[in-house]
């Protein structure tokens, strides 16, 4: 498989008053064409941070070290001034609230314009086939607070609210973001998704805001994003069920840490990772009807305070004297099935 990202020993700090911290811990990952990877942990474990740096999007008091591979280049060390360049066609970002991503003064129609041509800029520029990152950028248009533009909403606009199932989506597009129930928003981020056709889509907790129903359409549009389009998706989420229904394979994180890796079905079905049995077994009524396996006690570290060894150690019931002092590194235990952990 064709790889369009590779992650590879990704840190990211945070400036405090004294001191950097890490949220993320020399994170390896690679997500190959039209793959849907999940990335599942507690809040706090690293997995947000992880989607911003791949994405490009920290905050200014956060920087990333390491190299985050997109088609082949190398994006940690780009200035941030041509970070545009990679988002839109090349790789997005749907936020649990899509108001985060959606101009609240422009109305849909011409959102999921500006997606169209910033598809056609993208592609003229083949930026990922040149090396040449120095094109002059026009004003966001997120920002943009000209006169209101009331061209009739375009045809692929429509189609794109038709494919994420909008049930009236010339009405829709005439709207603005406010106008919309929260489903409908995310959906409105989905048709700019099938509109840009990224290589590359990060989607964090997109659908936890949602009720189940509009939760379950969701996924399954974004599953069809990736099997027609082809595109990427990193799926982030604290809910392992969530993520065992749209991804192919799962990395569990920790602390900052990858602490299992595997395909869906293994990691949910043979977890190996004491705190991933415990994110399986704290899933109300059980995972497909099987009893409880365990409940986690306690509460992730603080990313200031992290204790020596493995980072779980505190609240593992199977830790030993080895594990509060020797750090944990991943090892194959079945193929492709990861786990670190001293007790393999
Ligand atoms: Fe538990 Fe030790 Fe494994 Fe960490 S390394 S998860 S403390 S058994």
């Amino acid at each position: 498989m064709t790889e369009t990202l590779a992650v590879s020993d990704l840190w990211v700090d945070y400036r405090t008053k004294s001191a950097w911290a890490s949220a993320v811990r020399g994170v390896n990952l690679s997500v190959g064409a039209g793959e849907v990877i999940g990335v599942v942990g507690e809040s706090g474990s690293g997995k947000s941070s992880l989607a911003l740096a791949i994405i490009k999007l920290l905050p200014a008091n956060a920087r990333a070290r390491g190299k985050v591979d997109v088609l082949g280049k190398d994006i940690v060390g780009l200035p941030s001034k041509d970070a545009h360049l990679y988002r839109g066609a090349g790789m997005t970002m749907i936020f649990q609230e899509p108001m985060t991503s959606l101009n609240p003064v422009m109305r849909v129609s011409d959102q999921l314009s500006e997606a169209v041509v910033s598809r056609r800029e993208h592609h003229k520029l083949e930026m990922f086939r040149s090396d040449s990152v120095s094109v002059p950028r026009g004003p966001d248009p997120r920002f943009s607070m000209g006169p209101e533009r009331r061209a009739p909403p375009s045809k692929e606009a429509v189609e794109a609210l038709r494919q994420v199932r909008i049930s009236d989506p010339e009405r829709t597009a005439a709207k603005y973001p406010h106008e919309l129930s929260g489903g409908e928003r995310q959906r409105v981020m989905i048709a700019m998704s099938f509109l840009l056709r990224p290589r590359l889509l990060v989607a964090d907790e997109p659908t936890t805001a949602l009720d189940v129903t509009t939760q379950a359409q969701v996924l399954s549009l974004l599953l069809k994003l990736s099997r027609d389009e082809g595109t990427s998706i990193i799926f982030v989420s604290h809910d392992i069920l969530v993520v065992g229904q749209v991804a192919q394979r799962v990395a569990v994180m920790y602390a900052g840490e990858v602490v299992e890796l595997g395909p869906t079905e293994a990691v949910l079905h043979n977890p190996l990772h004491p705190y991933t049995r415990g994110l399986i077994g704290s899933i109300p009524g059980g995972f497909k009807g099987e009893k409880r396996i365990e409940q986690i006690p306690g509460s992730p570290p603080d990313i200031m305070k992290l204790p020596s060894g493995c980072k779980f150690n505190p609240r593992c019931k199977f830790a030993m004297d080895r594990c509060r002092v020797e750090e944990t590194a991943l090892k194959e235990m079945e193929k492709d099935h990861f786990v670190a952990c001293h007790l393999y």
